[in-house]
């Protein structure tokens, strides 16, 4: 199973499941890929059936905001759209254009 990409604040440790510019803990610039193992529970979803630009035809789509390990939560489409629930068990298959795609576990 693919791991998750998480960055790490190399100064204080401090994780988040996406792209930063300075850790909001401490202040450093500078960070480290941790991989998480990428088994999710969802928290929410919603089906987008008016999306942006960058996704125009590919409505409807399901997007779900996911509970990783480490209080990491994040936002996610998921494949093959299954209409998921909260505390749905689902699994990091890649992240694609700085989109993290997910499926059912
Ligand atoms: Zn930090």
């Amino acid at each position: 199973m693919p791991a998750f990409p998480a960055t790490e604040c190399a100064d204080c440790g401090e994780l988040y499941g996406f792209p930063v510019v300075a850790c909001r803990d401490c202040g450093c610039e500078s960070f480290e890929t941790r991989e998480l193992d990428g088994s999710g529970i969802v928290y929410a979803r919603t089906t987008i059936r008016v999306p942006g630009a960058d996704h125009q035809g590919q409505e409807p789509f399901e997007v779900c905001v996911v509970d990783l390990a480490d209080d990491i939560r994040i936002t996610a489409r998921v494949l093959d759209n299954p209409e998921l629930g909260p505390d749905d068990s689902v699994q990091f298959v890649e992240a694609r254009d700085g989109v993290f795609f997910f499926e059912a576990a």
